[in-house]
């Protein structure tokens, strides 16, 4: 069975597991969001594809859910002693190794996609990891403060501010002239089924839509989707936050109509939303908390049982 599954970071990797785990004998391709990517300290950061990269590879910091098992902060502690910014983010010295990696072959002209493909050949991830374009897109979110109105990166908004100022807007830059990586859409067109993990519907998730040719290649597609939210949460972090940017409730409901039935052909709920419909899309109820690899690969394997009775 060939499968593909979009992918952000941190729900994204989770769930993945869960589906290697449900179907050991499948080929799984899985398109990774590239709109939270960022430049820092001239080198070039791509949080979730390494998000997805470590957690399938074995290298994951598992508490944290992102970042280097058995990190430290050497080179940090010896930026800031520079007074170098940003400090805000995350870097350890493993994970600078990466972005080291990833910089020096861009710089040599290799492309996004081929160096992902580098250095999943180290942590062999046991799938095709591919980012969404090779284009350079950014996420950027504007907001108002004392400074007045302007954009700053996604990064900055998430991590630095906690999603604490409203996002007025989010907005795909590059998105225009980005064109889906190599293989992206051949992938899909090939997929007996396509799953969407349980992220962010908005940053990552909807930025891979983005991507002019993905969402139209889907659409042809039997796509089973897993909802982000649970009785009307996010059951970690902050997607309300970007939900409301985007003028949709944070709900099973509104997630899946904001989707659409032409695009969602099956639609995974928590218990507690079981009344959630949408016509045309075919909606099941199942515990959705990925508290342990059993529960979600239970996930996984409901999301494929669900995309077989579609097909
Ligand atoms: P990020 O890029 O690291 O923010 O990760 P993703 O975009 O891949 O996933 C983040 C989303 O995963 C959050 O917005 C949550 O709504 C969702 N999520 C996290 N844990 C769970 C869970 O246990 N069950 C479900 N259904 N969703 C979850
Ligand atoms: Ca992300």
């Amino acid at each position: 069975m060939r499968i593909v599954s979009l992918a952000g970071g941190i729900g994204g990797a989770r769930f993945l597991r869960g589906l290697k785990s449900a179907a050991p004998d499948a080929k799984i391709t899985v398109i990774g969001n590239t709109g939270d990517d960022i430049t820092l300290f001239g080198l070039r950061v791509s949080p979730d594809l390494d998000t997805v990269m470590y957690t399938l590879g074995g290298g994951i910091d598992e508490e944290q859910g992102w970042g280097r098992a058995k990190e430290s902060h050497v080179v940090k502690e010896e930026l800031a002693a520079y007074g170098m910014q940003p400090q805000w983010f995350g870097l350890g010295d493993r994970d600078f190794a990466t972005h080291i990696v990833r910089t020096q072959m861009l710089g040599a002209g290799f492309p996004l996609s081929q160096v992902t493909e580098a250095l999943c050949t180290r942590w062999q991830p046991g799938v095709r990891l591919i980012p969404m374009s090779d284009d350079r897109t950014e996420t950027h979110v504007v907001v108002s403060d004392s400074q007045g109105r302007r954009a700053i990166h996604f990064q900055e908004w998430w991590v630095r501010l906690r999603a604490s100022l409203p996002a007025e807007e989010i907005v795909l830059v590059g998105a225009d002239d980005a064109r889906p990586a190599p293989g992206v859409v051949e992938a899909i067109q090939e997929a007996d089924v396509v799953i969407l993990p349980p992220s962010n519907p908005v940053v990552s998730i909807g930025t891979i839509l983005q991507v002019k040719g993905i969402r139209e290649a889907l659409t042809a597609k039997t796509v089973v989707g897993v909802s982000p939210i649970i009785g009307g949460a996010p059951v970690r972090g902050m997607a309300d936050a970007c939900l409301t940017a985007i003028g949709v409730e944070t709900s099973a409901q509104a997630v899946l109509e904001h989707y659409g039935a032409d695009l969602i052909d099956g639609w995974l709920v928590a218990e507690e939303d079981a009344g959630v419909a949408l016509d045309g899309v075919r909606v099941v109820a199942r515990p959705l908390l990925m508290s342990d690899p059993e529960a979600t690969a239970a996930i996984a394997r409901a999301a494929l049982d669900l995309a077989g009775e579609l097909t």
